[in-house]
């Protein structure tokens, strides 16, 4: 079985979503797993932040006006009344849900519930439109068997177990439609994937299932070699290893969620990218395969904090890196780049939630600088160092750039670049022309 994954753009107007159906109905069985319509899960956002300012007028106002989209939707979409009038009332029940959260107290709990009732909406509009047009389809729900641990990670054992069961229970349909994004934790509350998690339950399903496939459909034709918001003449890229890939969704390659690509790759299935907009492109194809002594592309990673720790106790000394990342890891907080010279050791963080605590406790060791609002670049293909020539082609690409940190050799497929957030455009525009010049 395969499972495809549309994104909010491919089923963010009724017309996609009519789209979305003619993709899905060739008569193969498959899950499909669908993000909310594009805008309302920043708009539920928007709600919640008017709850918890304390705000119901404001929130009203925006549940209203979200509904009122909705109702134009179902009656562009439906052909027939009692359909019309099914999702309406659906609409209505969905809608006077969100309007009793502006009464009563309104905490991170109440916020995850919100947020995540987009996906709630696609899936039902789209099962009972997939309903209306006599295909043999049904609704599972993401809540009865997506789930996290105790640690925050999916909790595959669990999710493998209960959706055999689902399956089995319902057996016999063509298509299984599913919600994106939302899961339950280890307590059973209501939680969800981080934003753009849609994709990662398409890779987390697909290894649950051993599919044969997971298909992730978006608003592009494909991965392409750099940041297409960022450079002109991007091109798709036709293979990526898994690790390739995983590596662009990290460090900022928007179109996969930076986690997706792992379910996949230790279940060894092929993940396809491919656009809704122009299904017959060949889109690109994630694998185990390895295109030698290839640079395949370059993304970008924002608002990235870079510490530096100087100290003459790093001379000769052992143990100082330990207690430098001791530090790090007690504030649970991940290092992406290190660098380290004799008396030194830069390395770059994210998140800045603990960054006071973390300086306070550095400055025991040493002196200690920063710099925000700083940017990797990360150059990403088959870099194995016995390679010549890549990583000074990558470097003479930055020559006008001023470059804080460079990385190579933590992996086969990297070399990184840290960079003033200003100069990010720049830096991906100089390694386009260089890298990837016809
Ligand atoms: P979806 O809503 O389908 O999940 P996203 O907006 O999350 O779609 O991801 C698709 C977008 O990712 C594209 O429209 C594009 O602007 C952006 N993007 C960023 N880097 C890349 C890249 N290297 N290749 C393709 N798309 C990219
Ligand atoms: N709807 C969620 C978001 O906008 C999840 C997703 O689209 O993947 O982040
Ligand atoms: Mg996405």
């Amino acid at each position: 079985m395969k499972v495809l994954k549309f994104g909010g753009t491919s089923v963010g107007t009724p017309q996609r979503m009519k789209d979305v159906v003619k993709l899905i109905t060739d008569g193969e069985p498959k899950i499909v797993v669908l993000s909310a319509m594009s805008g309302t899960t920043n708009a539920l956002i928007e709600i919640s932040d008017y709850l918890y300012k304390k705000n119901p007028e404001g929130a009203n106002e925006h549940i209203n006006r979200l509904e009122r989209k909705y109702k134009q939707h179902v009656a562009q979409l439906y052909h027939t009344q009692e359909y019309k009038e099914k999702t309406l009332a659906f609409i209505k029940q969905e809608f006077d849900f969100l309007r009793s959260f502006t009464k009563g107290i309104f905490t991170m709990f109440e916020e995850k519930i919100i947020v995540g009732q987009g996906e709630i909406i696609s899936t039902n509009m789209v099962t009972n439109y997939l309903q209306e047009q006599g295909y043999n389809a049904t609704l599972i729900p993401a809540l009865d068997f997506m789930r996290t641990d105790k640690n925050s990670e999916p909790d595959l054992e669990y999710i493998r177990e209960k959706l055999g069961e689902l399956l089995k229970a319902n057996e016999g349909y063509e298509i299984y439609i599913t919600q994106g994004f939302i899961c339950r934790n280890a307590y059973g509350e209501i939680d969800n994937l981080q934003r753009g998690g849609s994709d990662y339950t398409a890779s987390l399903i697909g290894a649950a299932i051993g599919a044969s496939e997971v298909q992730i459909w978006t608003d592009i034709d494909g991965m392409h070699n750099n940041d297409p918001r960022f450079v002109d003449n991007t091109s798709p890229v036709g293979q990526l290893h898994f690790e390739e890939a995983a590596e662009l969704a990290y460090f900022g390659a928007k179109i996969l969620h930076p986690t997706c690509v792992q379910p996949a790759k230790y279940a060894g299935i092929p993940v396809k990218l491919l656009n809704t907009m122009d299904p017959t492109a060949p889109g690109t194809v994630i694998s185990n395969e390895t295109e030698f002594g290839k640079i395949k592309a370059v993304a970008a990673k924002d608002n990235i904090t870079a510490i530096k720790i100087i100290s003459s106790r790093m001379l000769l000394a052992y143990g100082f890196l330990r207690k430098v990342f001791e530090i790090f890891e007690s504030y649970k907080t991940s290092i992406d780049m290190v660098c380290t010279s004799e008396v030194g050791v830069s390395v770059t963080i994210d998140n800045t939630t603990n960054l006071n605590a973390i300086l306070d406790e550095l400055k025991k060791f040493g002196t200690v600088e920063v710099d925000s609002d700083m940017c990797i670049i990360c150059v990403v293909g088959d870099l194995d160092w016995q390679n010549v020539g890549f990583e000074t082609l990558a470097t003479d690409a930055m020559r006008n750039i001023p470059v804080r940190m460079i990385s190579y050799g933590g992996s086969n497929h990297n070399i990184s670049f840290l960079v003033s957030g200003s100069d990010k455009k720049a830096a991906l525009q100089a390694l386009s022309d260089t890298l990837f010049k016809q």
